[in-house]
């Protein structure tokens, strides 16, 4: 057995497309223009300042009467169920059970990300989900990833990552005996980090790519 970990948003899910729907009904139901959407995108940055800050922030932006928790609780509610997954994920998640890979999913977040994957039809075909707010510790650091190995009962030493942030994903695992694939969405590399061990322009074809070079060297 060896393991196989991945980031979940925008690496197994797309996590842009179901913002922006969810951004798109939220401009439809206040009677903002349609232009906004890319407004607060901007505002959400990919997912990364607190939902708190983001309701608060949105609530001010706009003037808007309903209170910033309000909309929070029924963003919580709803954006989980909303997101879906890239094509190909689900047939390459199962190559990599059928061909003793065990999977587990390191992805920093609350439980939102556990409702996410099973949203995603996901979940049957992961092993674990690790959620940094649920482990106590979110990538980069090392302990997420140290903990995601413990729990399958594997060593991180000959493991893959796989994901699309720089540095959380990538950076957070060199180093630690696994190799990495980067999902580059179109992306450059950043020069100043150390490169990972290949770019790929899909989770599929990340998985196709690792299991192959996984043949040659067996
Ligand atoms: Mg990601």
């Amino acid at each position: 057995m060896r393991l196989f970990l991945t980031d979940l948003d925008n690496t197994l899910v797309d996590r842009s497309d179901a913002f922006r729907r969810w951004a798109c009904g939220f401009v439809a139901e206040l009677g903002l223009p349609i232009e906004e959407v890319d407004n607060i995108e901007a505002i959400d940055a990919g997912g990364t300042i607190p939902r708190g800050e983001l309701f608060a922030t949105l609530v001010a932006h706009y003037g808007l009467l309903e209170p910033a928790d309000v909309l929070r609780a029924r963003y919580r509610q709803e954006f989980p169920r909303s997101v879906r997954c890239f094509p190909g994920v689900k047939a390459a998640l199962a190559k990599l059970q059928s061909s003793g890979w065990t999977v587990a999913v390191v992805t920093n977040g609350d439980d939102a990300q556990l409702e996410k994957l099973s949203a995603a039809g996901l979940h049957a075909l992961v092993s674990r989900c690790c959620a940094s707010d649920l482990v106590g510790s979110a990538k980069p650091d090392s302990a997420i990833f140290y903990a995601a190995a413990e729990r399958c009962g594997l060593d991180l030493v000959g493991g893959w990552m796989v994901g699309d942030d720089p540095v959380k994903d990538i950076a957070g695992a060199t180093g630690l005996g696994l190799d990495t694939a980067w999902l580059s969405h179109g992306r450059s590399w950043p020069t100043e980090l150390l490169p990972p061990t290949i770019a790929a322009s899909s989770f599929s074809d990340a998985v196709d790519r690792i299991l192959r070079r996984n043949q040659l060297a067996g």
